[in-house]
């Protein structure tokens, strides 16, 4: 009998705020340690937090960009735990009225073959459940070897720092579902200027519940959390390497714990972190330093309206508009600044298909090579569109007009100044191109026989030496019209 894999995920997402939530202290990364810190932060007796008005507006961006309700009211609630790193020995979240919640996010997925490439998308549902606001914790750091000269540090430089924790219903069916709705909200929260919602920074985390059903059972198995998940790929990974080991306790007649574990990439499996037994209860209670964060529907239109218009409305917007493939629309909106870039360069061709093209094959190559994203691109949309200008009106050849791109990327110059000083012409003189098929056919007299015989394929030989012989000048239309007009 077969197997479900069911997954809910808990995102926490960093605020692209310059000061802390409930303190004037800077959220920059990499400073001295405790160099942002005040009392308030520090959780010295006394002080008193003051909501950050700049958190609710990006909260606002980031629930919106995830078609949630924001709520009129919500309330913040002490989640009380002891360690360390959390000085005020609670933090500061929100609990049974959160900030926004019941969305319906529709992504779109698929699953990957053998190779990492992805089949047949399509788009799923996702139920997610809440986003709320809350401050992040310090951080501990070690040093040395256990046991001989082992010292621990705090660095409360992160406590205080704006979060959102975005929950998802347990919707997922598979690892790469989980996997697409990562990168869906990454985008998103960066798209409209919520968060950097970069892993690697650690400013996005990711917390995976994981467990197995038997097909066409309702109730759900034993849940497993996941943590200490780095990016999206072990994140993906981690979860494949829990399905199996569920499926394997459960198929040797074992049962599972609910528990917490944790992801070591370097070993590639999970390892036990803490078992239910050992969870907190956080005693949640209103924080009494704090009222109630009302947001009018003025505020929440207000936001609406200065956002930029959303990644996949502008993906369905492409495809209509510019008649664009799904493939080629959903890799042009996959940054804000490369479907900018598109768009821009695209009024300047005047062919927006031809320009997604350039820019998917030629471009997006040049630029990955050289670590650029679009917005850095050394050749403007400008240039590129009239790039794509000087092929469609037969002045350089595509062939030609991929050299130039090179050298453009290079050098920074026009394509029309490359162009000139390269001597660079596509020739469409049919005398000059009748020319280059007399000395082909005089030098292939075999082929010749052979396509006279009847094997039709070999026209696209003479076609290729004709544009060989002419050093890539040719002008292909023109040397196929005048091709089929000798041959035949
Ligand atoms: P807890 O009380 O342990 O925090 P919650 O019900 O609050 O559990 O859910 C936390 C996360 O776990 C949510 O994202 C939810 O969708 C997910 N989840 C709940 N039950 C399961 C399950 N059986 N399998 C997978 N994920 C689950
Ligand atoms: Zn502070
Ligand atoms: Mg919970």
């Amino acid at each position: 009998m077969s197997w479900e894999t069911v997954i809910g995920l808990e995102i926490h997402a960093q605020l692209s705020t310059e000061s802390k939530i409930f303190c004037g202290c800077a959220t920059r990364f990499g400073d001295e340690p405790n160099a942002n810190t005040c009392p308030t932060c520090l959780g010295l007796p006394g002080a008193l937090p003051v909501l950050n008005g700049r958190v609710v507006e990006l909260g606002a961006r980031a629930a919106l960009a995830l078609g949630l309700h924001i709520n009129n009211k919500s309330i913040f609630a002490r989640k009380n735990y002891f360690y360390p790193d959390l000085p005020k020995g609670y933090q500061i979240s929100q609990y049974d009225q959160p900030f926004s919640a019941n969305g319906q996010l529709e992504i779109m997925t698929a699953e990957r073959d053998d190779a990492g490439h992805p089949m047949e998308w399509r788009p799923k549902t996702i139920r997610i459940t809440r986003l709320h606001l809350e401050e992040d914790a310090g951080k501990n750091v070690h040093e040395g070897l256990p046991d001989v000269d082992r010292y621990s540090y705090i660095d409360l430089n992160r406590a205080g720092v704006p979060l959102a924790e975005i929950v998802t219903e347990p919707d997922f069916r598979s690892s790469w579902e989980a996997y697409d709705y990562v990168n869906h909200v990454r985008r998103s929260l960066q798209w409209v200027g919520a968060s950097e919602a970069d892993m690697e920074k650690g400013n996005l985390r990711c917390e995976a519940n994981v467990s197995v059903r038997r097909v066409g059972e309702e109730k759900y198995g034993t849940k497993v959390e996941l943590k200490n998940l780095n990016s999206v790929r072990f994140m993906q990974r981690a979860i494949e390497y829990e399905v199996a080991r569920h499926i394997k306790v459960l198929e040797s007649g074992g049962r599972l714990t609910q528990e917490t574990r944790l992801w070591d990439d370097r070993a590639m499996e999970t390892r036990v972190m803490r078992s239910k037994e050992e969870a907190h209860d956080y005693r949640y209670f209103p924080e009494p330093d704090l009222q109630p964060l009302i947001v009018s529907e003025q505020f929440v239109e207000d936001v609406r309206r200065a956002m930029p218009e959303l990644p996949e409305t502008r993906r369905k917007r492409f495809g209509e508009q510019y008649g664009l493939s799904y493939a080629d629309a959903s890799q042009l909106v996959s940054e804000r600044s490369l479907a900018d870039y598109y768009e821009a360069a695209s009024e300047a061709s005047g062919n927006p298909r031809a320009t997604a093209n350039w820019i998917r094959t030629e471009l997006l190559r040049e630029l990955e090579a050289n670590n650029l994203s679009a917005a850095d691109s050394p050749v403007s949309p400008h240039e590129l569109g009239a790039l794509v200008r000087l092929i469609d009106e037969g002045k350089i050849s595509g062939k030609q007009g991929k050299d130039v791109l090179v050298e453009m990327f290079k050098t920074g110059k026009p394509a029309q100044t490359i162009v000139e000083e390269q001597g660079l012409v596509q020739v469409s003189d049919t005398g000059e191109i009748d020319a280059l098929i007399e000395s082909v056919i005089a030098a292939n007299p075999d082929q010749l026989a052979n396509y006279r015989s009847g094997k039709e394929a070999l026209f696209g030989f003479f076609v290729g030496q004709v544009i060989k012989a002419s050093k890539g000048k040719a002008n292909p239309k023109v040397v196929n019209e005048r091709l089929r007009a000798k041959l035949n």
